[in-house]
């Protein structure tokens, strides 16, 4: 990995970036230490995508509370249902919601808790067997029933570009996504990641999720 600290790596990335346009620090697979580096470079925002890497986590950096500005938690990964209350306590943005039933689930259980989470709908824009979520017609079809799942609010769509797709198309599938959302009238856009990020900004989104580039490779 370069050579330049985690430091570096954020303001360069931001340098580069929109107003509009947020970076959360995936921090998944990283010791808490690396989240506090970049807690001390101005990083709020950490996306994780496992329950009880979470929890350490964030137990070893309950110090960090009484910050100004918080850590602000999101999830990522996949969401077994048997996972859902603890996500809900654990983190305020879940991106990673990829069907109906997830979300009844979720809203079911927020209410029970008192919460109200911002979600992002995961959408599937092209053939992906080894991920998951909604495909378009799909996502339009259930709108009406997840738009009105109070507590959740809808903060707009996720997607994870497949590998193996050249920059054009790429861009072309984020442009996709941000169609979709602006459709349904959704205002963000959790897009593009170490290897993407450039056409994710290019087609508008609001969430980048970078993990190597920041941190380097997983250890
Ligand atoms: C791991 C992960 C990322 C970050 O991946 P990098 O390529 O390391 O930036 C982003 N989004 C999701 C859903 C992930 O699981």
């Amino acid at each position: 990995m370069a050579a330049a600290g985690l430091a570096e790596r954020l303001s360069e990335v931001r340098q580069q970036l929109p107003a509009t346009t947020q970076v959360l620090a995936v921090s998944k697979g990283q010791p808490s230490e690396r989240i506090r580096e970049a807690v001390a470079a101005g990083q709020r925002s950490f996306g994780e995508s496992r329950l009880q890497e979470a929890i350490t986590k964030q137990e070893e950096l309950a110090d960090l509370d009484g910050l100004a500005s918080p850590l602000d938690w999101h999830f990522i990964g996949r969401l077994q249902a048997n996972k859902a209350r603890g996500v809900l306590r654990q983190f305020g943005t879940i991106h990673s919601v990829d069907s109906l039933a997830l979300a009844e689930r979720l809203a079911r259980i927020a209410a029970e808790e008192a919460l109200s989470p911002a979600v992002f709908f995961q959408v599937k824009l092209r053939p992906d067997p080894s991920k998951t979520g909604f495909e378009p017609e799909e996502l339009r079809a259930a709108w009406p029933q997840l738009r009105a799942l109070a507590p959740l609010r809808p903060l707009g769509l996720m997607t994870i570009a497949p590998q193996g797709l050249e920059a054009a198309e790429r861009q072309a599938l984020f442009q996709d996504c941000a169609h979709l959302a602006a459709e349904l009238n959704l205002g963000q856009l959790s897009m593009g990641m170490s290897g993407d990020w450039r056409e994710a900004v290019a087609a508008g989104s609001t969430w980048l999720r970078l993990g190597s580039t920041l941190f380097g490779h997983r250890p």
